[in-house]
């Protein structure tokens, strides 16, 4: 496993964790700017921000700081209650392939939806196996162009108390079924994004992670599991903070030959209190001492 106490040159920051700073957002271009004073080479970055700043301005920024995108948040959310919902997600999610070439995104990462609807209070059906069927045909879509545009996309399985509303894969053993079944010749253009928060629970993760495998490991991400959770989506904890064996994790992960980035993802919004520096200097420091 590789040594991350003495440089933090393999950590990347998803600019969701310094998405606010007290209490107040934080534009995309001063989250890049910080991120140089700190020394981080990679960011993920997530497309709302991206939006607001410009994507021809972000990828300007990306480029004279010298960074790289350990991935680019995010595609998904394939379901819909009829086929202009499903050609409207088809069409978005093209989008998000264009602008993850554009920032020249290692991979594209997908959170793939649950029912539709259900995020906003209203499910539009309640059949979870019918929105299992939509995300697997929707990925099957948008591999076809993904492959085009040579953009790896990585199913993200979400914790199961997301099943509902934001992703209704929830296991890595169910995200490589779907790798497996679109892509059985194991290509590498899609495969899956490992992230500890939602997956540190599940009895197959070593196993899965060795049937992943090199080429299916496509993004590594690092938090931690606060107990009590006060809040289900934004109340991760910093790294050191919580109950999740992370080193343990990265183990199995690199024993299959991943040599990429530990993505640092926090939404927390006890972090989102400090001070923008404050939060990466603890960035960098845990992911030295506890990574
Ligand atoms: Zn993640």
């Amino acid at each position: 496993m590789r040594d991350f106490s003495n440089d933090h040159s393999w950590m990347s920051i998803n600019t969701a964790t310094v998405r606010k700073a007290q209490g107040k957002e934080v534009p995309l271009l001063d989250i890049l700017d910080a991120c140089a004073r700190h020394q981080i080479r990679a960011i993920s970055p997530w497309r709302d921000q991206v939006a607001a700043a410009g994507l021809q301005a972000v990828s300007r920024a990306v480029r004279s700081h010298g960074l790289a995108l350990s991935g680019y948040c995010r595609g998904g959310m394939f379901t819909a209650v009829d086929d202009e919902g499903l050609a409207r997600a088809r069409d978005d999610n093209r989008r998000a392939v264009d602008e993850a070439c554009e920032l020249n995104a290692a991979c594209l990462v997908l959170v793939v939806g649950g029912l539709p609807g259900a995020l906003e209070g209203k499910a539009g059906y309640h059949d979870l196996a019918h929105a299992r069927g939509q995300v697997t045909e929707g990925i099957g879509q948008l591999l076809e162009y993904a492959r085009e545009r040579k953009m790896p996309i990585a199913i993200e399985p979400l914790h199961p108390m997301y099943a509902a509303d934001r992703a209704c894969i929830n296991t890595l053993e169910q995200a490589l079924d779907v790798c497996d079944l679109l892509d059985p010749a194991g290509t590498g253009d899609i495969g899956v994004a490992v992230d500890l928060y939602h997956v540190w629970w599940d009895p197959k993760l070593q196993a899965q992670i060795e049937r992943a495998g090199k080429r299916r490991l496509l993004a590594f991400h690092v938090c931690d599991w606060l107990t009590p959770t006060t809040d289900l989506l934004n109340d991760r904890g910093m790294m050191g903070d919580g109950v999740i064996e992370i080193p343990k994790v990265r183990a199995w992960v690199e024993s299959q030959g991943f040599s990429g980035y530990s993505e640092v993802e926090i939404f927390s919004s006890r972090w989102w209190s400090r001070d923008t520096d404050d939060i990466l200097r603890t960035c960098v420091e845990r992911h030295r001492t506890v990574v």
